[in-house]
């Protein structure tokens, strides 16, 4: 039966038919992707036997496109499909990859054993089935009470694999695995990155207040600080892992105790999930190694990460001479950790990890190079990357292309960079004389300060949850690559909207995530700053703050972009000096926001001063964008505004939009409409 028959009989009230063709259809998807499969599977013999390359970026960017055009054609926003392709395209260059170590690496066909610290359940456990998911019916885990005792089984050939963690986002290092490491007769095959959650478990559904003990791994309990300090009469105790502390829970019987693991732990001995998610820092995750007794080959088409570990001479510069050798041959090191070095107090040795695989001529020369400059040199292996990057759609194909036809007239690209005969300034550190190259900001992967032309977009000030929600998706369907919204607001009136302050902010955040956009968001206060940053991605400072200058200096301790916007009486030397401020106390990630200022003119909020864009671009290499929205301060004139400004040459752009402008807290009269908001990103974009 064809999918669409089957929805035009529906019976819209009958809830059991309804599922029942939702099963069917979820079948069919199966069955597609299982069949997707094996045509990627087919591809990769082909690729293997004409040695062309793995990938090809191109093409995917083609497909994205292409699907997010159809999807839209569905009623599936972009997002959603863009996210279900990246699956499914990672899963096909994961079954790729896997070809193309087997065929050079053929191995005793027959069951594996692999060896973890822990018991069952324990997130070394969940981690190592990740990383072997494509070959689980082969693979035996055996659970070991400590990380010498993998290590060991391994060397005696009693099991095939160590899975081992070495650093965690939160903790740092694992410096034990890396002491064992480095003494230990194995070779690194393989990496995996595991997004650790924490969840609190007890036998029953019970009140947190009722709680007595809390059981965890050291770690993990000290990633759930702030957590725990809700809990204040329960005390804490230590196990090896944390599925051990779940299964303590399930065996004392006592549902005043509580373990945090992972769900999959607390199903696995059947307890029940009292909160999700309670570590303090959302983004935790593990870094695992996978050690064999013998290296494996990378074809060179898998982009591969290498690890070493050297010691140097006792002699001046004799590190930096080794790290020399690395950037001479263009080598980009991933990590660097020191350890002190067994049995010679003040002595270390020094673990490198970088982008590249022994086979590769240019890096087989830079190590026979560093064995030169290093007292002692151990490859530990090289291995598969485990971060396979995205291909991102164009953003073209992001922004919803018109209805009808329209003129592909618009405005410009960039102009000229002007001339200018250099006038002494105050500012060092923000002067093109400083540094001639353009800074580019990277906020999670996106870009401020490149090629591209990064617009950010959102509400003046975040107001719901349905709201922000709302903005996040539509900027995230234009094409718009950061979501702003203001918490904190700096109002005229002390009558007006101040902002929902930091439950604000957590609202952005969680529309953030959703939307995988980074965040901007104003900060008022030099005392918010730090608590701001550990949650927003770019800082703004306001036109009314530009010359507050303790903020500025707080502003410049935290390592947190800085959108600075210019005072609205403000010179641009005025302007960069306050860039100044932030960039001496040593915050190097400053943009500049050119958003109007006050002139004799009142018809307009503010007078928005394009001559400045180019005019900074020739003064400083800080990225310069454009807020058309305060500048206008009324809807209609935004947009001709917004596409005025980017035929000057600015690096972005920062735009207030709402999904009901009437209702807004605050600046409604300049807020796009999102339909406005579609129509600009399509001029700017050409689409
Ligand atoms: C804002 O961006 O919400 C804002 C208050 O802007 P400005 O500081 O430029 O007035
Ligand atoms: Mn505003």
């Amino acid at each position: 039966m064809d999918i669409t028959d089957i929805t035009d009989d529906l019976e819209k009230n009958d809830l059991e038919k309804i599922r029942q063709q939702i099963n069917l259809i979820d079948g069919q998807i199966l069955k597609a992707l299982g069949s997707r499969r094996d045509l990627s599977n087919q591809i990769i013999q082909t690729k293997s036997e004409q040695q062309m390359p793995l990938r090809d970026s191109r093409r995917e960017e083609e497909l994205l496109s292409r699907l997010i055009k159809s999807g839209r054609d569905l009623g599936l926003d972009a997002h959603f499909v863009t996210r279900v392709f990246h699956e499914i395209i990672d899963d096909s260059v994961r079954s790729q990859q896997l070809f193309l170590l087997k065929s050079i690496n053929p191995a005793e066909e027959g069951t594996k054993r692999v060896g973890f610290q822990g018991i069952e359940g324990a997130f070394s456990h969940l981690a190592a089935q990740k990383f072997f998911a494509k070959e689980i019916e082969q693979i035996v885990f055996v659970g070991h009470p400590t990380f010498a005792e993998v290590v060991q089984a391994v060397e005696q050939s009693a099991i095939d694999y160590a899975f081992l963690p070495i650093e965690n986002t939160t903790a740092g290092s694992i410096n034990e695995v890396y002491d064992l490491l480095s003494e230990a007769r194995l070779a690194i095959i393989g990496e995996e990155v595991f997004r650790v959650e924490h969840c609190l478990l007890a036998l029953e559904e019970v009140p947190l207040a009722s709680l007595r003990k809390v059981f965890s791994h050291p770690q993990a309990l000290a990633q759930c600080m702030k957590f725990l300090s809700q809990l204040e009469t329960c005390q804490r105790e230590y196990f090896a892992d944390t599925a051990m502390a779940v299964r303590k829970v399930k065996e004392d019987q006592d549902p005043t105790q509580a373990a945090i693991a992972s769900e999959d732990a607390g199903r696995r001995y059947g307890l029940t999930v009292l909160r999700r998610d309670i570590a303090d820092q959302r983004d935790n995750f593990t870094r695992f190694l996978v050690a064999a007794r013998h290296p494996i080959k990378v074809d060179l088409r898998i982009p591969a990460k290498t690890s070493l570990v050297i010691t140097t001479p006792d002699e001046p510069r004799a590190l930096l001479n080794a790290l020399n050798v690395l950037g001479k041959h263009d080598i980009n090191l991933t990590k660097l950790e020191s350890r002190p070095k067994p049995r010679t107090p003040f002595q270390y040795i020094f673990y490198l990890d970088f982008v590249g695989n022994i086979a590769d001529e240019n890096v087989q020369a830079a190590l026979e190079e560093l064995s030169g400059t290093t007292s002692f040199l151990k490859i530990l292996g090289s291995y598969p990357m485990e971060a396979r990057g995205k291909t991102a759609p164009s953003i073209q194909s992001m922004v919803p292309p018109k209805k009808e036809a329209q003129s592909s007239e618009g405005p410009g690209g960039a102009a000229a960079e002007p001339k200018k005969a250099k006038a002494k300034v105050s500012y060092k550190l923000a002067s093109r004389d400083t540094k001639a190259d353009n800074t580019v900001i990277t906020v999670r992967g996106v870009k401020i300060g490149g090629p591209e032309f990064t617009v950010m977009a959102g509400p003046c000030a975040v107001e719901s949850k349905e709201q922000i929600f709302a903005c996040a998706r539509q900027v995230k369907e234009c094409g718009g690559r950061i979501l702003r919204g203001g918490c904190f607001k700096p109002r005229t009136s002390p009558y007006s909207f101040q902002g929902l302050g930091f439950a604000g902010l957590e609202l952005l955040a969680e529309a953030g995530r959703e939307y995988d956009l980074p965040i901007v968001t104003e900060v008022l206060s030099p005392g918010d700053v730090e608590a701001v940053a550990k949650v927003a991605d770019i800082l703004q400072i306001g036109a009314r703050n530009m010359q507050n200058f303790s903020l500025l200096r707080e502003a410049g301790k935290v390592n947190r972009p800085v959108l600075l916007k210019r005072g609205m009486m403000s010179t641009l030397d005025e302007f960069l000096n306050a860039a100044e401020h932030i960039l001496g106390q040593g915050n190097q990630q400053v943009i500049l926001c050119e958003r109007g200022i006050r002139t004799f003119e009142t018809v307009t909020r503010n007078t928005l001063d394009l001559g400045a864009i180019p005019i900074l671009k020739h003064l400083t290499h800080l990225p310069i964008v454009v807020d058309p929205s305060h500048a206008a301060g009324q809807r209609d004139l935004v947009v001709p505004l917004a596409l005025a400004a980017h035929a000057v040459g600015p690096h972005g752009m920062i735009v207030e939009i709402h999904p009901d402008p009437e209702k807004a807290l605050s600046d409604g009269p300049q807020a796009l409409r999102f339909p406005d908001f579609v129509g600009l990103m399509r001029e700017i974009y050409k689409k």
